[in-house]
Formats: structure tokens, C-alpha cells, sequence
């Protein structure tokens, strides 16, 4: 795979795809993470004496009014302030401004342009991959590199559709992502998975790939009670995928020595704090309690497997870290992570938002900036976004 370090990129026009999806408020942005991760690669490519065009999309664009609030102003003004220069934002996505501004460019400037979706109140034109769209934006450069991780497992136009048309490589979060996930495609054992989250069925395709190399996966969160049923445990009001019972049944009987499931768990009668925190062996749970959290001899058990991994993934908190009470299971895991220094790569999504609610998001050894995109990664799909740049 070519990576920006494999480019000449001496006075060319660099088209970088970022991932500028950050949440906004009101016209303000509320998180710059995504903004800061992005700066390496438009660094990167102004200290080669480039002239940087950046495109991005922001939030979802499905009608008129969805324009103003994914407007990608603020987030030419945020990399104004981190990259101390000037950032031309063009408040369009194709056209003469666009492309004058584009000629007009000297070696260092940089060109921000409106969100990549406003071209999807056309007729979805990003979103699925337009032809004409990709070319055209792919005509306004010399290079593209592709560098927004969280969208590699989507063909839209303003990553596969310029790649296509353009010699194209890899930016440097994508490259470091890549290093990261690419230990779990022939994993050092022991190769501990952790799973939680929800619904079994988000979590079927990774756990069907990931069976096969992992020593243990260990499940906790909404997901484990599923396969507490499929063993014929009382589950009470607990989180039930009734659809996937037989999947679970499958995996348990075919992997005996390999799924880790709960021993106890902090229970309650409804889906709030209210109720004072208790914790009952799996055994004892009552038709009318339900299981948000781990317990403390279910956390026990996953660390000792943990203490011994030589990498782990981990995907999907342990229970409902939205609530204070039951996110100290998902806390306690990435505290023994941190403080036993285990070769920790956090899959994306919620498990990195609770990683990073705690403080522990940095000391991971990766947390993954991609949540469908690291799930698609770990199930062993193709990455179209990738595809196209090889
Ligand atoms: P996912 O997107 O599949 O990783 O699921 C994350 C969601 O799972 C979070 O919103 C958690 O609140 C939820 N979750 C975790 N554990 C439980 C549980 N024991 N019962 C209900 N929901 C849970």
C-alpha cells in the first residue's frame, strides 16, 4: 500500500481526504479530536512545499435545512488556529470559485471545501459514489491521499471515487491505524478478545473471524446475556437478541474452550440508577432483575486471561457505561489494562468514548478513531476506501 512517505509531492496539488466529522453545537465544535489527528498528514505535506486541498464530510446531508448545521466553516477557522496560517474556505463543492482559487494557489497555501455532502442533496452524488463527481474532484488535483480512516469501509465519491481517477495514496492516521489492526491478522498468542456492546447481532461477523485466532473472547455487556440464555441461564428482564440464540448455541458448542462468559453481574429491576447497586451470581438472577454491568468475580476472570495476552482487542463496553453505576466493569478492565501495560487495541466506537470518558483513551496502547470501520476491519471485510488506493 503506497503511503504519503512514497509520493513526490514537491509542488503539487495535494488532495487530502480527512475525517472532519466532528459534533457540533449550535455553529460550534465540540470536540476537536478529529481535527487534531488530522494535522500530521496536512503538515506532512506543506513541509514538501505542497499546496493542500482538503475535503471532508460532516454529519448527514438529506435536505435543505440539513446545510446550515453541516456546514464546514468552523472547522476551516479551528485548523486556522492549530496550524497558525491561513485556511481558504470555499463555501462550495464544485464550480468556478472552487476551481480559481484552486489555480490561483501558491506552494504552502491551503484550500478547505464545503462539506463533501452537500453534493448528496443531488441525488446522493457522494454518498454513492458519482462518477462524475469523483473525476471532477480528482481533476482539481495532481495526488490524492486518502487520510479519514473513518469512513475507508464506505465507496464514496470523495475517497474511492477521487482514488480512482488519480495516482492515490495512504495518509499518516491511516498508515498508523493500519499498523495497529494489521497485529490481529496473524496474532501473537495469547490473542485475547473482549467483546460487549449491545446486540450479538452488530458483533456476529467479528465474532465468526475472530473465533478462529483468539485464545479466549471474553463477552460481557448487553451481548453476554444472550449466550447466558443459549447455556439455559435465568436472564430475566436482561438484554436478549431472542434471533441469535442459536448463533450463540453454534459458537459456544463449536468453541467450548474459547468463550468467556460472565459469573455475576450487577443487577437492578429497571433500566435507571435508581436502585441501590447489588451484585448476584448469574445463577441467582430473578425473572424481573436485568444485568447492566459486570461483577467484580467476572472481572477477576478477565484479567487473568489478560494479564497473560501478548495483544488483545477489545470492542464494545462491558455494560451500560452511561450510567455511573454500571460502567466501573468497563473502568476496572481499562485501569488493569493500563496499569499492566497489555498490548491493548480499542476497536472504535463506544468502547473508545468510554475509554475516553475515564482518562484511559491515551494510554491504550491504540484506540482506534473508526467505529464501523474497525468493525468491518475486525470481521475481515475489504475496505473499499483501501481497495482503491491498491
Ligand atoms: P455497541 O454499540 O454494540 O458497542 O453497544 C454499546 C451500548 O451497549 C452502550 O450504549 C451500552 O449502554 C450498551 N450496553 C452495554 N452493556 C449493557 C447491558 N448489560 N444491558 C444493556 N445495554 C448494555
Amino acid at each position: 500500500m503506497k503511503t504519503i512517505k512514497d509520493m513526490d509531492l514537491e509542488h503539487k496539488k495535494v488532495l487530502i481526504r480527512c475525517d472532519f466529522n466532528v459534533p457540533m453545537k449550535d455553529g460550534k465544535i465540540i470536540d476537536d479530536t478529529r481535527i487534531t489527528a488530522a494535522l500530521p498528514t496536512i503538515e506532512y505535506c506543506l513541509n514538501k512545499n505542497a499546496k493542500v486541498i482538503l475535503f471532508s464530510h460532516l454529519g448527514r446531508v438529506k435536505e435543505e435545512s440539513d446545510l446550515v448545521k453541516n456546514n464546514l466553516a468552523p472547522v476551516a477557522k479551528r485548523l486556522e488556529e492549530l496550524l497558525k496560517q491561513k485556511v481558504t474556505f470555499i463555501d462550495k463543492t464544485r464550480g468556478e470559485e472552487l476551481e480559481n482559487a484552486i489555480n490561483n494557489m501558491k506552494e504552502h497555501d491551503i484550500i478547505l471545501v464545503q462539506n463533501t455532502r452537500y453534493e448528496d442533496l443531488d441525488g446522493k452524488k457522494e454518498s454513492k459514489n458519482d462518477e462524475e463527481l469523483g473525476a471532477y474532484w480528482a481533476s482539481l488535483g495532481d495526488i490524492f491521499v486518502n487520510d479519514a480512516f473513518g469512513t475507508i469501509h464506505r465507496a464514496h465519491a470523495s475517497n474511492v471515487g477521487i482514488a480512482s481517477h488519480l495516482d492515490s495514496c495512504i495518509g499518516l492516521l491511516i498508515e498508523k491505524e493500519l499498523n495497529a489492526l494489521q497485529e490481529l491478522n496473524n496474532p501473537k498468542h495469547p490473542f485475547i478478545v473482549v467483546l460487549g456492546g449491545a446486540k450479538v447481532k452488530d458483533k456476529i461477523g467479528v465474532i465468526e473471524n475472530l473465533v478462529k485466532k483468539a485464545d479466549k473472547i471474553l463477552i460481557g455487556g448487553g451481548m453476554a446475556f444472550t449466550f447466558l440464555k443459549a447455556e439455559g441461564y435465568e436472564i430475566g428482564n436482561s438484554l436478549l437478541d431472542e434471533e441469535n440464540i442459536e448463533f450463540c448455541k453454534k459458537i459456544i458448542n463449536n468453541y467450548p474452550d474459547k468463550i468467556v462468559l460472565p459469573v455475576d453481574v450487577a443487577v437492578t429491576t429497571e433500566y435507571s440508577e435508581n436502585e441501590e447497586y447489588k451484585v448476584k451470581d448469574i445463577s441467582d438472577l430473578e425473572y424481573n432483575e436485568m444485568g447492566l454491568d459486570i461483577g467484580p468475580k467476572t472481572e477477576t476472570l478477565f484479567e487473568n486471561y489478560l494479564k497473560d495476552a501478548v495483544i488483545a482487542v477489545w470492542n464494545g463496553p462491558l455494560g451500560v457505561y452511561e450510567f455511573e453505576k454500571y460502567k466501573q466493569g468497563t473502568d476496572r478492565i481499562l485501569q488493569f489494562v493500563v496499569n499492566n501495560k497489555i498490548k491493548m487495541i480499542l476497536g472504535g466506537g463506544d468502547i473508545v468514548a468510554a475509554a475516553s470518558n475515564s482518562g484511559y483513551k491515551d494510554k491504550v496502547y491504540h484506540a482506534s478513531t473508526g467505529g464501523g470501520a474497525t468493525l468491518e476491519y475486525l470481521e475481515g471485510k475489504t475496505l473499499p476506501g483501501l481497495e482503491a488506493i491498491k
